[in-house]
């Protein structure tokens, strides 16, 4: 069989070989509970404490600031749904184009009814705008009758899953901050793709989620910077300082830190390989007489093209291309009766006959010249022969 072709790398990465190596002893023989007084569990704990100091490192942390969790949804359900104190009136404000872990998680807690949520719409290319915010805010506050224990969260993705654009964060946080809210990004797209710096930033929690960035999947981590209020979402046991219980995925979590090392000491190096792929991706579609537009590319993620094919249909173009070995994500979902277009796309109002026919590649730093050269072929076979 030919080698499949995987450009989905936004959906999950292949696992870093280091990474596999690095875990193996925690699954056969250092096999002690981290939590356990006995010699048997010291190395676990001390990779587990050499783990967090990695991943703290990675990202301008310190290490008692990060949590492990179980990925991505986790990190956000908790940043989301634990702010503040467990009796104060809680507002969100969150974006049009959060993903679902967000998005659900801030729909739950609305019907609650100590809490209100705020959606902010974005622009043509995806981004929040700070101002838009600013006014949110502003008029949130004029609405409400003033409630003393009142605590705000402004929850907006680093990066989009489904555009790749990288939202103004630092402008954001800062905007967040003056009418004294927390504030949450989800960085589970960014984080060890591009450079970050939680100082730098200004955010107040951060989710990430290992098998994004090379690590193994079913384990992530949230930043919580120190003074944040934050009360823990899972209750049990007194592992992650009483904050997450739950025994220590030890072996995950040394997979983790040793994926984001690999990923951030050749961050640049990654960056240029993909864009190099991104740029002959776009010099081939132009090439081929294909017609096309890209959605969200101003300042975006390397490697995450979202391409709309007018009066196409993405879900034809999936299964085209899975028949030939190649794995790509669309930005509609058919069910039996219609088509529905991601929440994303109706975000920036991009039309239906160019929403219905949006795809989206995402290359990886597995990812070579040979496979672009497949990816494109296949694609003008599928949409110049229909
Ligand atoms: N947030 C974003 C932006 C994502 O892209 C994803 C996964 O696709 C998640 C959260 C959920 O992460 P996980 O798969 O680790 O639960």
């Amino acid at each position: 069989m030919k080698k499949p072709i995987y450009a989905d790398n936004a959906a999950t990465t292949a696992l870093d070989i280091d990474a596999f190596e690095a875990m193996k002893p925690y699954l056969l023989s250092e096999y002690g509970n981290a939590s356990q007084p006995y010699f048997f569990s010291r190395t676990p704990k001390r990779e587990l404490k050499e783990a967090r100091a990695t991943i703290a490192s990675c990202i301008g942390a310190q290490p008692d600031e990060i949590f492990f969790t179980s990925g991505g949804t986790e990190s956000d359900n908790w940043a989301i749904k634990c702010f503040g104190s467990p009796s104060d009136v809680r507002t969100i404000f969150t974006s049009q184009i959060e993903h679902h872990a967000v998005l659900n998680a801030c729909d739950h807690q609305f019907g609650n009814s100590k809490c209100a949520v705020v959606r902010l719409p974005v622009d043509s290319e995806g981004i929040v705008s700070p101002s838009v915010l600013h006014d949110a805010m502003i008029e949130e506050v004029s609405n409400r009758a003033v409630v003393s224990c009142e605590t705000k969260l402004v929850s907006i993705m680093l990066a989009n899953n489904e555009i790749g654009t990288i939202e103004p964060i630092k402008e954001l946080a800062d905007v967040a901050h003056k009418r004294r809210a927390i504030f949450h990004t989800d960085a589970v797209q960014a984080v060890g793709h591009i450079p970050i710096d939680v100082q730098d930033l200004g955010v107040d929690l951060l989710s990430a989620s290992a098998h994004k960035f090379n690590g193994p999947k079913g384990i992530g981590f949230l930043y919580v910077r120190k003074g944040t209020l934050l009360f823990p979402y899972l209750n049990g046991g007194a592992q992650e300082r009483e904050m997450r219980a739950g025994t220590e995925n030890v072996a995950s979590i040394v997979g983790m830190a040793v994926a984001l090392k690999n990923n951030c000491d050749a961050i640049e190096q990654n960056r240029a390989h993909i864009q190099k792929l991104e740029k002959l991706l776009i010099a081939l579609l132009d090439e081929s007489g294909m017609q096309y537009s890209r959605n969200g590319w101003q300042n975006k993620l390397p490697g995450l093209l979202s391409l709309s094919f007018p009066g196409k249909d993405a879900e034809a173009i999936l299964h085209r291309m899975d028949l030939m070995g190649i794995c790509i994500s669309t930005g509609a979902a058919c069910n039996s009766v219609h088509t529905e277009v991601s929440h994303v796309l109706k975000a920036i109002n991009l039309e239906d006959y160019l929403a219905k026919g949006t795809i989206r590649i995402s290359l990886g730093k597995n990812n070579t010249a040979d496979d672009v050269q497949s990816l494109t072929l296949a694609l003008k076979k599928i949409l110049l022969s229909e």
